[in-house]
């Protein structure tokens, strides 16, 4: 077996060991491949292993990724910062956005998605641990902007995503966690039809899933380390 096909057959263990400790059906959590910095080689080899979602942030790189892989029916999330001027190709290519944070930015994005596409999927992006230097916004402004989100046409609100503060140990990451776990359940408990919290990485996803996240972003442990050109 490859080093990929190891790497995601080890997070598919971690997910389960994790259900089952939450007391959660395994179906409840999908595993989202980050693949970027990585080519287009390695994706394949993560398709070939069985893994059809993939993250990436930058839209460059995507955009040209993409492209080369046409011929493969993959599930394309774009989980980095999303400048206004870069929602057209977003908008044009991507199957889902995890990181919305402001109207401007869900507006363009819904005018820029072709009528011929399904809904743009759309996550809204809270900023969980206060850190000034982070995008997201904070837990009070989150069912606001999922409310005008839902609203919009072209797009399809299905919750939440957040990244918890680098310097969290376990205890903090978990809290964090159980802050989005809050805003999704009150979004729920207002009519919102909210089905997916994305929340936990090659680090924390046992904590994320313990406080209910339906979709974790791994890439350190399926394609190894990255480096930044
Ligand atoms: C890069 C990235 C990940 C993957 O992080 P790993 O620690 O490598 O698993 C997950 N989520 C977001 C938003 C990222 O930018």
């Amino acid at each position: 077996m490859g080093a990929i096909a190891a790497g995601l057959q080890a997070c598919h263990v971690r997910i389960e060991t994790a259900c089952t400790q939450a007391g959660r059906p395994i179906g409840e959590v999908s595993l989202l491949a980050v693949s970027k910095t990585f080519p287009e080689e390695a994706v394949r080899e993560a398709w070939c292993a069985g893994q059809t979602a993939f993250g990436e942030s930058y839209v460059q790189e995507a955009v040209a990724k993409l492209e080369a892989l046409r011929d493969l029916p993959l599930e394309w999330h774009f989980i980095g910062p999303i400048q206004s001027n870069k929602t057209r190709p977003v908008a044009e290519r991507f199957d889902w956005v995890h990181g919305v944070d402001r109207m401007k930015i869900a507006e363009r994005l819904s005018e820029a998605r072709p009528a011929a596409m399904p809904a743009l999927n759309v996550l809204i992006q809270v900023n969980v641990g206060g850190e000034a230097s982070k995008s997201g916004v904070t837990p009070d402004e989150a069912l606001p902007l999922a409310r005008a989100v839902a609203g919009l046409p072209r797009l399809r609100l299905r919750g939440f995503m957040t990244i918890p503060r680098p310097d969290a140990d376990s205890a903090a990451a978990r809290a964090q966690f159980a802050t989005l776990r809050r805003v999704f359940d009150a979004a729920r408990a207002e009519g919102l039809a909210v089905d997916t919290l994305s929340m936990g990485m090659s680090d924390d996803l046992e904590a994320a899933i313990l406080e209910g996240s339906t979709l974790v972003r791994v890439g350190t442990a399926i394609f190894g380390k990255r480096v930044y050109s």
